[in-house]
């Protein structure tokens, strides 16, 4: 067995076998309130991977803190080896606002990797990076989708690279995203340090949705079995996710009152009526037209919409009816799971 090295996080030194709380100091309140941001350090006491987990990067997005806070109370974490850096609020102004952005309306992650004397910002993403990401190896993280949109619960990565997709696939969530990298992200920045890192989707901002939760920490425990921080298990759930080709935002065809015809996870096929609209005295009614065969990968909550509204996301994949069964499946299995303790 290789012992474990030490890990310096925030001018604190973490020892193996170790498990420490540190505080980050971000930008005080301007009430002259002191503001950090929470780090558990797990210090495993044999030598592996350092993985990091992290949530509310846009601080509404509330799924994720409780995925971290309910893997953290779980018992395994006692025997890991190498080193987990849980971080359940990047963006505690956000989260304290229960907004997406700074107090400056910038976007956290567009603002990666961020600079010492940037905007707060830039500042923030600046800390993230040399405190956490810049120590790890791994990184996975948790998003929803934003206010009164819902997301199946999905994994976006860089599938080119494949150990990425390795991780993306042992996740165990029914569907995966190769998606665009975004500018000033935190996995455009991950993947300039060729370091693979996973964003998990799942469910919608300001809101708890318990399947999403559950499939969110068992994917982060399977994660790292998968790179050896954890045991694999004997009898391991196979989900064999499929990826999806492209996705597309499909938009109100015209303004109204919307009554959808699907919900998330739902097979439809090119043509197909996927909501009405009709005129508040209903005397006119439209129909928003699926473009291509896909399964619905978000969708709005918002049953109001105007023209050109985004309503459904939908995902274009090679076989879909075998999606579908996975994610009937999946969403069973989660329904079932005991709630961790
Ligand atoms: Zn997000």
């Amino acid at each position: 067995m290789t012992a474990n090295s030490p890990i310096e996080i925030g001018g604190t030194t973490v020892k193996p076998g170790a498990r420490v709380n540190v505080d980050l100091p971000v930008a005080d309140l301007y009430t002259a309130t002191s503001l950090h941001m929470p780090v558990q350090v797990i210090c495993g006491r044999k030598a592996g991977p350092v993985l990091f987990v992290s949530a509310a990067i846009h601080g509404d997005e509330l799924n994720g803190v409780e995925i971290i806070r309910r893997l953290l109370n779980r018992k395994v974490l006692r025997s890991i080896r190498g080193t987990l850096l849980a971080v359940p609020i990047v963006n505690v102004h956000g989260f304290l606002n229960q907004s997406r952005y700074l107090p400056d309306r910038r976007d956290l992650n567009r603002s990666f990797p961020g600079s010492q004397k940037g905007s707060i910002a830039a500042r923030l993403a600046n800390l993230f990076i040399k405190q956490v990401v810049s120590k790890a190896n791994y990184g996975i993280d948790l998003h929803t989708g934003a206010i009164n949109r819902s997301n199946l619960p999905q994994i976006r990565a860089n599938l080119d690279d494949p150990e990425t997709l390795e991780i993306a696939q042992a996740f165990g969530v029914p569907v995966i995203i190769n998606s665009d990298i975004r500018d000033g992200s935190l996995r455009a920045c991950a993947y300039d340090r060729g370091m693979p890192v996973l964003i998990y989707e799942a469910g919608e901002a300001l809101r708890f949705d318990e399947i999403s939760i559950r499939a969110g920490m068992r994917g982060i425990l399977n994660v790292m079995r998968q790179i050896g921080m954890l045991p694999k298990l004997k009898n391991p759930r196979q989900v064999m996710p499929v990826i999806a080709r492209s996705t597309s935002w499909v938009r109100a065809p015209s303004s109204g009152i919307v009554t959808a015809r699907i919900r998330l996870g739902n097979s439809v096929q090119k043509d197909q009526s996927l909501a009405s609209i009709s005129t508040p005295l209903g005397d006119e009614e439209d129909h928003v037209i699926a473009p291509f065969d896909g399964i619905v990968i978000g969708q709005s909550k918002l049953p109001l919409a105007h023209e050109g509204d985004a309503l459904f996301h939908l995902g274009a994949f090679k076989s879909i009816p075998r999606v579908e069964n996975l994610v009937e499946n999946f969403a069973a299995e989660h329904e079932d799971d005991a709630t961790p303790t």
